[in-house]
């Protein structure tokens, strides 16, 4: 024995392709902790923030990003505490964020750190004011293009990204509507977060919903999960209607290039030609000269109390992977999150 001081991975063991996440495609690992080296900062990670695209990363499918090797560490985004710095940006006791992966203790390059804004709580960064909230702002006001008395429908709606979407589609001066998944989500929209409305998916028959809720039509569909939700909301489309893809994860377990596999494609896509409606993709990263844009606003509405958020925190660096998994099964109000240390 060494004595040299170890901290945990989750390492990469499997690529769940045309299939569900499984315990099976990740491995606990022990590795040394470094010492930084010139430009690095030693990290105690304390939250982990989860979405369901790491699945995607896992299956090497996301062309934004590099592959991912079976055997290396579990990409995912977190907050952090630095113990150690040779980078000029940060010295030990300050809380950042950034990609660092599942470890308990990461070694960061300092350039691909930030500090976390100080006035509301670290984790924020991961959530309303992280990749969620920043596609949610990006996504609504470069695609989506509300106008005051718009109707705007979300699936996926009390997750991380819908939630946020509805209520800047509120302060859009829009009409919102949430599809989510149970009574408590649904009540969460409307009783808290100030949505018109909100669609029960698995006790309501959505499509007649749609119709008794948005009886002038859609004018802007956030879809952050395709299937028949998507099918359903783009038989109601309104004239002009713009409608955002931004996820899938109803399919995100069937292998893409398995035309077997893969569900048909919407029924109701020819209702764009009698309407005039778009549809169109959106990923963050196209809009990366936006993000402090993003970041400024999204943080004052959040110091106004104008947007609002939850946070599902899980608990214990070994419960990652039921954490990722979770989101496949509606676990999570709002951003899913795990506590790895205080
Ligand atoms: P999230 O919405 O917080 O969590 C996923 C939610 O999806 C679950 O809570 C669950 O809610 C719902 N869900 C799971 N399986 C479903 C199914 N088969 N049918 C209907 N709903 C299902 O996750 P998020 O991080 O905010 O991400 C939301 C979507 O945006 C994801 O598809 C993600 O990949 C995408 N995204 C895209 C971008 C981009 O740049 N384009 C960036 C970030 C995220 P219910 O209980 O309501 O079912």
């Amino acid at each position: 024995m060494s004595g040299a001081a170890t901290h945990r991975q989750w390492l990469v063991a499997g690529r769940p392709i045309g299939r569900a996440l499984s315990q099976a495609d990740f491995q606990l690992a022990e590795a040394p902790v470094r010492a930084p080296g010139d430009g690095e900062v030693l990290l105690q990670t304390l939250y982990l923030a989860f979405d369901p695209a790491q699945k995607s990363w896992m299956e090497n499918v996301a062309t934004y990003r590099d592959p991912v090797e079976l055997g290396s560490v579990m990409p995912g985004r977190g907050v952090g505490r630095v113990l150690a710095s040779r980078h000029p940006g940060f010295v030990a006791g300050d809380v950042v964020h950034g990609e660092f992966g599942w470890q308990e203790r990461p070694l960061a390059s300092g350039d691909d750190l930030a500090k976390v804004p100080g006035g509301v709580p670290a984790t924020v960064s991961l959530g309303v004011l992280g990749t969620t909230g920043k596609t949610a702002y990006l996504g609504l006001a470069n695609v989506g293009k509300p106008k005051p008395g718009d109707t705007l429908v979300i699936s996926g709606a009390a997750g991380a990204t819908g939630s946020v979407v509805g209520q800047l589609g509120k302060i859009a001066g829009c009409r919102v509507i949430g599809i989510a998944g149970g009574p408590r989500k649904c009540a969460w929209l409307t009783e808290e977060l100030g949505f018109d409305g909100a669609i029960d998916y698995k006790a309501e028959k959505v499509r007649s919903r749609l119709r008794e809720l948005c009886p002038a039509g859609i004018d802007v569909m956030w879809d952050n999960v395709g299937g028949e939700l998507l099918n359903d909301a783009l038989a109601r489309l309104a004239p002009g209607a713009r409608v955002v893809i931004c996820g899938g994860i109803s399919r995100y377990n069937f292998d893409a290039r398995d035309p077997a596999q893969m569900p048909p494609g919407p029924r109701n896509y020819f209702n764009v030609v009698f309407t005039g409606a778009t549809i169109q993709g959106f990923l963050m990263n196209h809009f990366e000269a936006q993000y402090p844009l993003a970041e400024a606003r999204l943080l004052a509405w959040v110091r106004a109390g104008r947007v609002k958020y939850s946070e599902h925190i899980s608990e214990g660096f070994e419960n990652a992977p039921a954490a990722l998994m979770g989101l496949f099964e509606g676990d999570n109000l709002g951003k899913q999150l795990l506590r790895v240390a205080d």
